[in-house]
């Protein structure tokens, strides 16, 4: 059995304190000190998976490699740690209860009663140390979703506590996130909070190993003794973490507060190295003195909810760092703009992005955005829908086919120019069907994106249903629209471009989901450049 270490870390007090970010700082300074690390996220939500969550539930829906529709954490795990999750990375209850229903109806309980502890909890148990048995890793850090004292949290908290027990103590500790909120009147940072979150986990068991304290300002000496009695946890084990100016700032500020070495201590680990965050500080610096700025637009319906997009953002800010540029993202409502109003609300804008989305809300918005900055001479960049908004926007206003649409908004549009899957059409479930995860794509050697890629064969995320229409590949072809990379095996168009245009691209896939602090994505990267020469 290999020797994996685990790190738990849970969240009390209130939610929207970035246990992500945490565990993934913390990754990052186990890994920049030797050791291979992975963060995996349990959600207590019955949904099996974030796949059919609204935007507005839950934010965006990060897609791994292999197809798994995730929590977008898993994007701030590998955007920080720039290693690919799986699967196994992300689990919510609705996947634990799945599981184990499905065991009760195939007979293996054998007649006995099913009920949350044991099989639940056993459920949970095995989905946490799947990771650790690939043997590839030294330490896994599990991230418990929501709040200490969640009725839907509890099985979880149980299985922690079992956990522990089972892989003794040096083997397994708890990291427990909280606030210390200030009180402006009486100008004081207050415990009380913290002291009643961690009494809550220890009711069902678990003391924490380790208290990382979210504060607006520094909690000083006093605070931290008075933590560490009355929460009963060691007090270099009292971790103050500061609000941030960005969050690639978190492990650096982790490092200055030494969580790894108690994290290591308490693991009874010996690292090789103190971490080196060389790369990174070289991003930091980048990103904190850029030489320019650019103004590009991202046209959305979901854009008054900031990780609606989340992973689109950081691309952004990954190739902006990478060329020097300061990014100001100008979220633009896809339902208010029309073609009367869309040269105020896009004039001045040295690139559009026109955002991924399901349905037919606001993609007329989208399609005159893609018209003005085609027109316009803009760069452009189309992400899933925003590829298929600009086929329609090509097919309507260039090849002037009217009313041409995607089935998905038009059933019985007279030009289907971009059409469900052929392989989709019988399917009828919602959940996790869509065409996702990776796949490859052959680029056509005298396009743009071969020259940003610089390689033949790439392979990008996806997540949709809906396609180009190839009835109409040579139409858009001979008018402008170059189909210029393609799914190898199905012929499945997965890259528009025009020509003529300075800078017009279209993906099916989403590039978002590969950008990482330490490898921007190459089409984000030439997006950004791109902009900055229109300016
Ligand atoms: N709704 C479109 C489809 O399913 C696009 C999906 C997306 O933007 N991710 O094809």
């Amino acid at each position: 059995m290999p020797n994996t270490k685990y790190i738990f870390v849970t969240g009390g007090v209130t939610s929207s304190l970035g246990k992500g970010i945490i565990a993934a700082s913390l990754a990052k300074l186990l890994q920049s000190s030797g050791f291979s690390v992975t963060i995996q996220k349990l959600d207590p939500y019955i949904n099996v998976d974030p796949g059919t969550l609204n935007p507005y539930e839950h934010g965006e829906c990060f897609v791994t490699n292999d197809g798994a529709e995730t929590d977008l954490d898993l994007g701030h795990y590998e955007r920080f740690l720039n290693i690919p999750t799986s699967q196994a990375n992300n689990v919510t209850t609705g996947r634990i209860y799945q599981t184990v229903i499905n065991k009760e109806r195939r007979g293996d309980y054998l007649g006995k009663t099913v009920q949350i502890i044991p099989h639940i909890t056993n459920e949970i148990k095995r989905r946490i140390q799947i990771l650790g048995e690939t043997g590839d890793y030294d330490i896994v850090i599990t991230e418990i979703g929501g709040t200490v004292g969640d009725i839907e949290s509890l099985p979880y908290i149980e299985s922690v506590r079992q956990l522990k027990w089972d892989l003794g103590k040096n083997n397994a500790i708890v990291i427990h996130l909280t606030l210390i909120p200030y009180l402006a009147a009486a100008k004081e940072l207050k415990t009380k909070p913290t002291q009643h979150s961690v009494k809550e986990l220890m009711q069902s068991g678990v003391s924490p190993d380790i208290l990382v304290c979210r504060t607006e300002h520094h909690i000083g000496n006093e605070i931290k003794r008075k933590l560490a009695l009355f929460c009963n946890v060691d007090k270099e084990a009292i971790i103050e973490s500061i609000d941030a100016e960005t969050i690639y700032d978190v492990p650096n500020l982790m490092l200055a507060e030494g969580l790894h070495k108690v994290v290591l201590n308490k693991l009874e680990l010996t690292a090789e190295e103190k971490p080196i965050l060389t790369k990174w500080n070289k991003f930091l610096n980048n990103y904190k003195n850029p030489e320019n700025t650019v103004e590009i637009g991202l046209v959305g319906k979901y854009i008054e909810l900031q990780d609606a997009y989340k992973s689109i953002l950081e691309a952004l800010d990954h190739a902006g760092a990478h060329n020097r540029i300061k990014v100001n993202i100008h979220p633009i409502h896809s339902e208010n703009l029309n073609s009367g109003n869309a040269d105020k609300k896009l004039k001045g804008l040295q690139g559009l992005i026109v955002a991924p989305g399901f349905g037919d809300r606001g993609i007329e918005g989208k399609i005159e955005a893609v018209r003005y900055v085609r027109e316009h001479g803009i760069p452009f960049l189309g992400i899933c829908l925003g590829m298929q908004m600009a086929v329609i926007e090509y097919a309507r206003n260039i090849l002037k086919l009217k009313n041409a649409n995607s089935t998905e908004m038009n059933i019985s549009t007279p030009h289907p120019v971009i059409d469900i899957m052929e392989d989709q059409k019988m399917v009828t479930n919602k959940g996790g069907t869509m065409r996702l995860g990776a796949w490859d794509c052959k680029l056509n050697k005298d396009s743009k994106a071969f020259e940003i890629y610089g390689e033949e064969m790439i392979s990008e995320r996806h997540r949709h249903r809906y396609e180009f229409n190839n009835d109409y590949l040579q139409k858009l072809k001979d008018a402008g629209l170059r189909p210029t990379g393609f799914n190898p095996k199905t012929g499945l168009v997965e890259i528009v471009e025009i020509a003529t245009h300075p800078w017009f691209i279209g993906v099916q896939y989403h590039p978002e989901y590969k950008s990482t602090v330490l490898n921007p994505h190459p089409l984000f990267v030439a997006f950004v450049s791109a902009c900055l020469e229109n300016k």
